[in-house]
């Protein structure tokens, strides 16, 4: 049986209790545009599974961290990313930046970027 945590916001997305604009769901993963949008193109990949982070994640499941970042793939695809090229993060922790302690894989793109800040 899946691992499912009922106070989770994005448990409770994958439970169809909280809307989200799909852009792509798998057996196991599901892809959402992010609420609050930082590029033209912002989705969110996650894993249907309850995982806190990416480290939670590749230490309990790695064929589910593939299948991930293999939705993200197809996303990045699908959402016209791969000529101009997108970005991936992973916010993990309080130093981190985050928020929603279900793990999720944020796809940025349809922009020029910039280098990476802190
Ligand atoms: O990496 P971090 O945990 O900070 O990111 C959480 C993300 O979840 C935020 O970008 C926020 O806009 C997004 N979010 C969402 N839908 C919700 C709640 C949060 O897309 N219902």
């Amino acid at each position: 049986m899946r691992n499912v945590n009922n106070d989770c916001l994005f448990c409770r997305i994958v439970a169809g209790d909280i809307p989200a604009t799909v852009v792509r769901e798998t057996e196991h993963t599901l892809a959402f545009r992010d609420i609050n949008p930082q590029a033209p193109v912002h989705v969110l990949v996650i894993p249907k599974e309850h995982y806190s982070d990416v480290v939670a994640l590749a230490e309990g499941d790695p064929t589910l961290a593939a299948e991930v970042l293999a939705t993200a793939a197809v996303v990045a695809e699908t959402e016209g990313l791969l000529t101009g090229g997108f970005r991936t993060i992973f916010n993990t922790g309080g130093y981190g930046g985050q928020e929603v302690f279900h793990v999720h894989a944020h796809l940025l793109g349809g922009t020029p970027l910039g280098p990476m800040v802190a």
